[in-house]
C-alpha cells in the first residue's frame, strides 16, 4: 500500500538522478549523463569470450550499488540498456542464443528480494527476442558425491540445474576476480558450440 502511494506520488512529481542529483522526469531514476558516462565497453582476454559494458568506477559503481543494495530493482532497465548497447557495438552475433545468469546465494536473494543478474538477463533476452532460461544453481540440489566431475567445482559453488543449450550467453552484474564467470563458462563449454559471458561492470 505504502509502495503504491509512493509510486503514484512518483508519477506526479519530478525527481532527481539518484547518482548526481540533477532533475529528471518522474519515470526515470538515473540521468542520461550518468548512464552515458558509465558505458566504457571492454573485453577480458583469456580462454573465454567475456565482455563488460563498463568499469566498476563512478558513476557505474554507484548505479550498481543503488540497484543491488538499496532496493531499486527498476535500475535493471538502465543496466540492461548498457548491455544492449554493448551487444550492438561489439557485434557479438548472439542469434539463437539462450540467455542465462549467475545466481545469487540464497541469503543474498532473501535480503534483496530479487536476483540482480536475473532481472538484467531477463530484460536483455526480451530486448533481442532470445530465449531466457535458468541454467545454474548456486546450491546443489543433489548430494555432492552423486555428481560427476563436470557438474561440481571445488572452489566456486555453481552447479548446472538444467540441460545445456548449444549456445549460451551468461549474464552477471560485476566481474571481480572472474572466477565465477570462468567456472560458469567452463561448465558449459565442453558441451556447447559457443559460450559468451557478459557483465555490466569489471573491477580494475
Ligand atoms: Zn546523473
Amino acid at each position: 500500500m505504502i509502495k503504491t502511494v509512493g509510486n503514484i506520488l512518483g508519477m506526479l512529481l519530478d525527481t532527481c538522478c539518484l547518482v548526481c542529483g540533477s532533475p529528471l522526469p518522474a519515470d526515470q531514476l538515473i540521468c542520461e549523463k550518468c548512464t552515458d558516462s558509465s558505458y566504457n565497453p571492454c573485453r577480458t582476454a583469456g580462454e573465454y569470450e567475456i565482455y563488460h559494458a563498463g568499469h566498476y568506477t563512478y558513476p557505474l559503481s554507484n548505479i550498481i550499488t543503488l540497484y543491488k543494495y538499496h532496493s531499486h530493482p527498476r535500475i535493471s532497465t538502465v543496466l540492461s540498456g548498457l548491455l544492449s548497447r554493448l551487444y550492438t557495438d561489439m557485434d557479438m552475433n548472439l542469434q539463437a542464443f539462450t540467455v542465462t545468469f549467475i545466481p545469487s546465494n540464497r541469503k543474498s536473494i532473501f535480503e534483496k528480494g530479487f536476483t540482480p543478474a536475473e532481472l538484467i538477463a531477463k530484460k536483455f533476452s526480451h530486448t533481442f527476442g532470445l530465449e531466457f532460461r535458468k541454467i545454474f544453481s548456486s546450491e546443489s540440489k543433489e548430494r555432492q558425491v552423486t555428481l560427476d566431475k563436470d557438474r561440481r567445482t571445488s572452489n566456486v559453488k555453481l552447479y548446472i540445474d538444467g540441460h545445456i543449450p548449444k549456445k549460451t550467453v551468461i549474464i552477471d552484474d560485476v566481474y571481480t576476480t572472474g572466477a565465477t564467470m570462468r567456472t560458469a563458462c567452463r561448465l558449459l563449454a565442453e558441451q556447447s558450440l559457443r559460450v559468451v559471458g557478459i557483465t555490466v561492470a569489471k573491477t580494475s
